[in-house]
């Protein structure tokens, strides 16, 4: 057994698809090819959308292409201690501040137009630098997010993958929110607080994080614990160019799976889209021993409709 340690962090918001499971399947084969520990984690924060159907779904997916696990799963929903732990820690050093801003409010104070698109504007900072007295009277009408001051400066990281990789999180997200202002962790602070407490040496996901990692690596720095490796791989795009997520129907694991459907075929088709095969069928084992980083493509794969049927034989 070797020091790595990996995970797959999925939210329960829906049925897995062949996207998210490809994620799951590289990060497995990335720790078992490594001869290390592969960990899964729940993150279940947003209680509105995550339900716990899916999270029984999702382990039946895993478990039926034999991606197993080690350790018992964390959960988010249970780890709040944690969570304000870290809060505390960060506040402690006056690295947080409460935020009493609405959304509107910012998106109108928000003067330049080059916010992170898909996460809203740059936060301008109305909040950084208000007394305790004004503290105290916003506190009277709403209840407040705690924000992290981002430090300026870029912050660089070489990804496994996609190689360097440069932000300036203060210029481009600004002061970012670790806990939301209904008292639950943000997702930039739960990942960080449950990747350091897992001790995880290597985190595999989707490229659509690539733009948070900036903000967890401030994060880490902040609470004095070590990073792990990053490795963004790109995400299997619909031939319409929209994610595979955003997709119903055919790409849910589960269907699939209930269809009887040979494990070795799905594993086939993900390994095409991972630079690992043809998409004709693959066993696990087959995939470890193929497995390299290298081979992983650098740019978004599209799913075409006619490989998907003839690879899974759903003709
Ligand atoms: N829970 C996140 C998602 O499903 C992934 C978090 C992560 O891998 O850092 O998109």
């Amino acid at each position: 057994m070797s020091d790595f340690r990996g995970r797959f962090a999925p939210s329960p918001t829906g049925r897995m698809h062949l996207g998210n499971i490809r994620s799951a399947l590289l990060g497995w084969l990335q720790a078992r090819a490594a001869q290390g520990r592969f960990l899964l984690r729940i993150e279940d924060l947003d209680r509105a959308r995550c339900k716990p159907p899916y999270v029984d779904d999702l382990m039946k997916d895993l478990r039926w292409l034999g991606l197993d696990w080690d350790e018992t799963p964390l959960v988010q929903s249970q780890r709040d201690d944690a969570y304000r732990e870290a809060l505390s820690t960060l506040e402690r050093e006056g690295l947080v501040y409460p935020c009493f801003c609405t959304r509107a409010e910012i998106a109108r104070a928000a003067s330049a137009p080059h916010g992170l698109s898909e996460e809203g504007p740059r936060y301008p900072g109305t909040c950084a630098h208000l007394t305790r007295e004004q503290q105290a009277e916003r506190a009277k009408t709403r209840p407040p997010a705690w924000r992290f001051r981002a430090r300026p400066g870029e912050v660089s990281f070489v990804d496994a993958l996609m190689g360097p990789h440069t932000q300036d999180v203060e210029a481009v997200v600004g002061d970012f929110v670790v806990r939301r202002n209904d008292g639950v962790a943000s997702y930039q602070l739960a990942v960080v607080v449950d990747d350091a407490a897992t001790h995880i040496s290597h985190v595999l996901r989707g490229d659509d994080l690539l733009s948070s990692t900036p903000r967890q690596l401030q994060l880490y720095d902040a609470l004095g614990a070590q990073a792990p490796g990053f490795l963004h791989v790109p995400l299997v795009m619909g031939e319409d160019g929209k994610r595979l997520a955003k997709r119903e129907g055919a790409f849910a694991l589960a269907e699939l799976r209930e269809r009887g459907l040979a494990p070795e075929r799905v594993l086939g088709l993900l390994a095409a889209w991972s630079g690992l095969g043809d998409g004709t069928p693959r066993t696990l084992e087959a995939l470890v021993q193929s497995f390299s980083v290298e081979a992983l493509p650098r740019s978004p794969v599209v799913a075409r409709e006619a490989q998907l049927v003839e690879a899974l034989g759903l003709r």
